[in-house]
């Protein structure tokens, strides 16, 4: 499966300091969008991926209503659809605590919780034994500017789907089961 991230694409961005990822760190750390047309560069790139050409699940992107104009741009010169938009539905409270107990493995994008997925040794990758990182931005104060960046640009993106009639609300304060599950039956109906 072809699963493009604009967020972890640009982390490998700044990690590598290209000169792609120069441009993005700033707004990154502050909790803010990095500019539209740095986003719809790598997006429009990274479709062209071998792999990703019998399809993709696009990830943190479009988070404008300038990005999901330009990706009907994108797509329509592919010639491919939307088959569905599924947002994530959640109320700002419940993030704090999610957020600031996150715990990743960078190489595999695994995912832990200290409370609520916890490895089975603190700070170590299940699988691989490797040490887990904290998200730079995954703070409480940072995530204060994510919200508000969500609130002002990326609100009117979900409009602008549920207009368009693909869009699809996935109650996301659920368990983590059993929003795999509806995720599941979502993309697979
Ligand atoms: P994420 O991993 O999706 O939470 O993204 C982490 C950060 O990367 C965001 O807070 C933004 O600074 C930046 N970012 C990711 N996706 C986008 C996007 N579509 N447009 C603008 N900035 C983005």
């Amino acid at each position: 499966m072809c699963h493009l991230s604009t967020g972890d694409m640009l982390r490998a961005a700044v990690a590598a300091k290209s000169p792609l990822g120069v441009k993005a760190k700033d707004a990154m750390d502050k909790g803010e969008l990095v500019s539209d047309d740095l986003v719809v560069g790598i997006m429009d790139e990274a479709m062209n991926r071998p792999k990703c050409q019998k399809g993709f699940i696009l990830d943190g992107f479009p988070r404008t209503v300038t990005q999901a104009e330009k990706l009907d741009e994108m797509l329509n010169r592919r010639g491919a659809q939307i088959d569905k938009v599924l947002n994530f539905a959640i109320d700002d409270s419940v993030l704090e605590e999610r957020i600031t107990g996150r715990w990743i493995h960078p190489s595999s994008g695994r995912s832990y919780h200290t409370k609520f997925a916890p490895p089975k040794v603190p700070g170590v990758d299940d699988v691989t034994g490797e040490p887990l990182i904290q998200r730079k931005d995954d703070n409480a104060d940072v995530l204060r500017s994510r919200l508000d960046a969500f609130h002002k640009q990326t609100q009117p993106v979900i409009d602008y789907y549920a207009k368009k009639g693909n869009l699809v609300n996935i109650p996301a304060e659920k368990a983590p089961e059993e929003v795999t599950k509806v995720v599941k039956k979502v993309v697979s109906a």
